[in-house]
């Protein structure tokens, strides 16, 4: 067995939880400072490559299904025509590959405050920006907080908030004034969808997000645990917030006949996903 401090893995350490994550590699591939974050690249043995922004996992080539797909189909299927979309963050690109996997989706903006994100993803991660060419498609490059705020009354369906953790430039994208923007700018029926980090680890987080998300005037939150290998605990959630709506209802024959274009979402993931485990009911 080999020496986790050996240079021969990397360890996300996370001294706020008393926990950590390591990837066996074979060699770190390139480090990058942007104007906003660290970002490295490392060839693991079993992962395919892995990006690491400011000292944390972000996504590696093998397990990134789980969280692009929950932190899309749900939303995309819970409204009834998704037509605008919003990506806030997400400069992998593995969530606009997935929203584009919806016919009805007309246009999705994707705005990361980051450009070498994208830069990174488009040379080791090829496989999650292969949608970036869809004439649907607007990659940008801003600052999530000042474009929600300056974006257009009632012009968006759904918005995605795929950012890093809440600190540094993640800060601003969780808090009233956020998703005070965020519900001005959705249709009646909209949908904000944001990573709402992990489920036995950060639930005061969460239950601040969901109760900020209702104190703006969205009527209803809904919370969803889905299994997340490189993140802290393994275990990690989205949150959607409706306006002027509620949860519980999808489109369950258009999910079912989606199935053979995710590998982890389907019609009863959906269905099981909303039904919160008894440990999150006792706290949120
Ligand atoms: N799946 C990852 C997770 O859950 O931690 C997130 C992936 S994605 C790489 C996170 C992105 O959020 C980064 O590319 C980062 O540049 C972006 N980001 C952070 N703060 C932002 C902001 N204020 N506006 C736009 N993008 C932001």
């Amino acid at each position: 067995m080999s020496d986790l401090s050996s240079p021969n893995w990397f360890t996300e350490q996370c001294d706020s939880t008393g926990s950590a994550f390591s990837l066996r590699i074979k060699k770190k591939v390139v480090e990058k400072q942007s104007p906003f974050q660290k970002i490295e690249i490392y060839e693991t043995t079993d992962f395919g490559h892995l990006m690491v922004i400011d000292g944390c996992t972000m996504v590696t080539t093998r397990e990134n299904f789980l969280y692009h797909e929950m932190m899309s189909h749900p939303a995309l299927f819970t409204h009834p025509n998704p037509k605008n979309v919003v990506i806030i963050g997400g400069g992998d690109c593995g969530t606009l590959r997935e929203v584009l996997k919806h016919d009805s989706v007309e246009s999705v903006h994707q705005i990361d405050i980051d450009e070498l994100v994208t830069q990174m993803a488009l040379k080791y991660f090829p496989e999650l920006c292969e949608s970036n060419s869809d004439p649907r498609a607007h990659v940008m490059f801003d600052d999530g907080i000042k474009f929600m705020r300056e974006a257009e009354a009632e012009s968006l369906d759904i918005v995605i908030v795929d950012s890093t953790d809440p600190i540094g430039p993640g800060e601003g994208l969780f808090n009233h004034a956020f998703y005070t923007s965020c519900l001005n700018a959705l249709r009646p029926g909209g949908i904000l969808v944001q990573q709402s980090e992990s489920p036995i680890l950060h639930q005061k987080l969460m239950k601040e997000m969901r109760d900020a998300m209702l104190d703006v005037g969205f009527d209803a939150v809904q919370t969803i645990p889905f299994p997340q290998p490189i993140y802290p605990s393994g275990f990690w959630s989205c949150t959607l917030a409706r306006k002027q709506g509620q949860f519980g209802e999808f489109r369950v024959e258009d999910a079912q006949a989606f199935a053979d274009k995710a590998d982890y979402y389907n019609a009863s993931i959906h269905q099981a996903g909303m039904q919160l485990p008894n440990f999150l009911k006792k706290v949120l």
